[in-house]
């Protein structure tokens, strides 16, 4: 039987790549930025809504960092961020040298719970210092709680950064993820849901705040035939070579988000039967979620040997990756000494919940090999 490595989500070429890469090399745009590059945010702007300007850059982490340069952010200013996430929704507030503050999940969609973000904002401004952003996520590619969220954030007139690096092609009331926030920010890392090799981009909604986004990531040159500088400057474009796979991988993005969606039934059908498990998806029709990873919740552990890590270890036994949910950053050494507001919600889901592969090239034979391992355990 063949035993090749699962994993939880890696890239798939759509054979379309090759071509803008070989035009660049042609036309000798073998550098940051580049007619690929323009081409590519086109593209995105298309996809999202015409009423966005994309800005390509080398990552989604850049595209974090300039957001909270583009509000203002600097040193101890408070910027609230959703606890559970990826570290990079966190640390370029510590690039800035401001203070995060984190906030709780909620259990219907596992994103930043709206009691705890406005408790959290009115204890921050009774100590005496509003926040100057908040960081929300659309987590495995499930939109936060859009309403409710920039509901409150406009109450207090505190800009939403939308990290939505893990929800391209997601959508809330028919409007897509990235397009809510002050800035939205998209990834295109190896094991998003389409890739540029490395890459990111910021969605913002004018012409002025782009071209000023490029400014930071060009490295803040003022008009002069010299270098003359007069801001700190950053090296975040994105290159003329990676926004080439951008477009190739474009073309392949609503036949991922269909494939993402094949593999949500496929979980579904297979846990349908075992009690003990939670597939995990909201069931409001104005969520639609593009499913980048699958993952469940182990409500019960049985005699202390049905758990998140015995499931993984059982996978891992037969070269099947999953993975524990994001450990919630005010749990991590690095922020632990940073303010938290919640119920630990986060810390439950991350004793429960296990990621499980979700990529777009699982074939039918490995979705085989999962379900024997699963059905076997559950036995
Ligand atoms: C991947 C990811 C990022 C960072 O994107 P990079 O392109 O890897 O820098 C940020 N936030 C979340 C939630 C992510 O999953």
């Amino acid at each position: 039987m063949d035993s090749s490595r699962i994993f939880l989500a890696v890239a798939q070429p759509s054979g379309f790549e090759q071509e803008y890469i070989q035009k660049a090399i042609d036309a000798n745009w073998i550098t940051s930025g580049g007619p690929n590059v323009d081409s590519f945010e086109i593209r995105l702007q298309k996809y999202l809504s015409e009423e966005t300007f994309a800005t390509a850059l080398n990552s989604g982490t850049s595209a974090i960092h300039l957001a909270l340069i583009l509000l203002g952010v600097k040193k101890d200013d408070e910027v609230i961020c959703q606890t559970m996430t990826f570290s990079a929704s966190a640390n370029p507030i510590l690039y800035q040298g401001a203070i995060p503050i984190f906030v709780d999940s909620e259990l219907e969609t596992w994103n930043i719970c709206p009691e705890n973000l406005e408790i959290a904002i009115r204890d921050r401004i009774k100590k005496g210092r509003k926040p100057k952003a908040i960081i929300a996520v659309h987590l495995y590619g499930t939109p936060y709680k859009v309403d409710q969220i920039h509901a409150i954030a406009a109450k207090y007139e505190i800009p939403i950064i939308e990290d939505s690096a893990e929800a391209l092609g997601s959508y809330y009331k028919g409007r897509k993820c990235g397009t809510f926030g002050t800035f939205g920010i998209l990834s295109f890392n190896g094991n998003k849901i389409i890739t540029t090799s490395s890459g990111g981009a910021l969605i913002s909604k004018s012409k002025e705040i782009k071209e000023k986004a490029i400014f930071y990531a060009t490295q803040s040159k003022d008009e002069a035939v010299h270098y003359q500088h007069s801001e700190i400057g950053y090296n975040y474009r994105m290159s003329n070579i990676c926004a080439g796979v951008g477009i190739g991988q474009m073309k392949i993005l609503e036949e991922n988000i269909q494939r993402k969606l094949e593999n949500h039934h496929f979980y579904k059908d297979l846990f349908k039967a075992i009690d003990f498990v939670e597939l995990f998806e909201v069931k409001e029709e104005n969520y639609f979620s593009n499913y980048w990873l699958n993952t469940i919740l182990i409500k019960q552990d049985r005699d202390n040997m049905k758990n998140r890590e015995t499931l993984r270890l059982a996978l891992e036994a037969e070269n099947i990756e999953s993975r524990p949910l994001w450990k919630p950053m005010h749990l991590q050494p690095i922020f632990e000494k940073y303010p938290y507001y919640g119920n630990k919600v986060a810390e439950e889901l991350f004793e429960k919940g296990l990621c499980l592969p979700s990529g777009v090239n699982l074939t039918n034979k490995e979705k085989n090999r999962i379900k024997g391992v699963i059905n076997t355990f559950f036995k």
